[in-house]
């Protein structure tokens, strides 16, 4: 269970400015989407609440404390990137269960764990696969499986269906919220794909150039874009 509370939170790489001011209420079990286009900003705030980049000014609070400076290990956040990054030399079973051996839960833990997670994710028959004789889904859904079992507080997704075809990516697109229906973990997830967002998330997130643009459910933004940006955003096609 987690809420988030981003607050006034700034990014520079050197001089540069990228992100300006940052923020953003999320509340406990909520699907937000953070949708602009590339360069905008998104993987940069998505990884500065997984701890992966340090935050220049303002601050992450999960749950009323503070995460600024807690190493990712510790912040209970699980994120799915695009690239899945498995393990090729690791069985799928292994591949989800990697990240509880590294914190030391014993085996017979890792093994109901990992089976559960399989199962909410139809990978049961699968298991004693390695991820080069898997499809591109069922990778991904590998690299979900990795985060679920951890049971984290938070789910951060970057990206995670960009380099799937149209067909799968829409497939995927109703796992990964059947899943959120399923477990109502907190989720914030990363694309620069509209329909995406207006087709997945509670809530829509537009940014542009390093701050926020608009906030709104999918109707919102499309009945009341406040900005050109959000409007032609918005409007166009993916
Ligand atoms: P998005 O995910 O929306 O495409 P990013 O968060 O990756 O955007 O990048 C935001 C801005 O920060 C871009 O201008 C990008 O060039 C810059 N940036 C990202 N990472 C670095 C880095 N490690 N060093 C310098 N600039 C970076
Ligand atoms: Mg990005």
């Amino acid at each position: 269970m987690a809420s988030i509370a981003i607050q006034d939170v700034r990014k520079s790489y050197g001089p540069l400015e990228v992100i300006h001011g940052v923020s953003l209420d999320i509340d406990d079990g909520e699907f937000v989407i953070l949708v602009g286009p590339s360069g905008c900003g998104k993987s940069t705030l998505l990884r500065m609440i997984a701890g992966l980049e340090n935050i220049s000014e303002g601050q992450v609070a999960v749950n009323g404390s503070v995460i600024n400076h807690l190493p990712p290990r510790a912040r209970d956040i699980a994120m799915v990137f695009q690239s899945y990054a498995l393990y090729p030399h690791m069985t799928v079973s292994k591949n989800m269960g990697f990240s509880l051996k590294l914190a030391g839960v014993p085996k017979r833990e890792i093994d109901e764990k990992v089976l559960s997670a399989a199962e909410v994710l139809d990978l049961k028959h699968l298991l004693d696969r390695k991820p080069g004789q898997l499809s591109g889904g069922q990778r991904q859904r590998v690299a979900m499986g990795r985060a679920i079992v951890r049971n984290p507080k938070l789910f951060l997704f970057d990206e995670p269906l960009s380099n799937l075809d149209a067909k799968l990516r829409v497939q995927m697109r109703s796992e990964i919220k059947e899943l959120h229906q399923q477990l109502s973990t907190t989720t914030v997830y990363v694309t620069h794909d509209q329909v995406e967002a207006m087709t997945m998330a509670d809530r829509i997130v537009v940014m542009n150039s390093g701050h926020i643009e608009q906030t709104g459910t999918p109707m919102e933004l499309y009945d009341k874009p406040l900005t050109r940006f959000v409007a032609s955003f918005i409007g166009s096609p993916a």
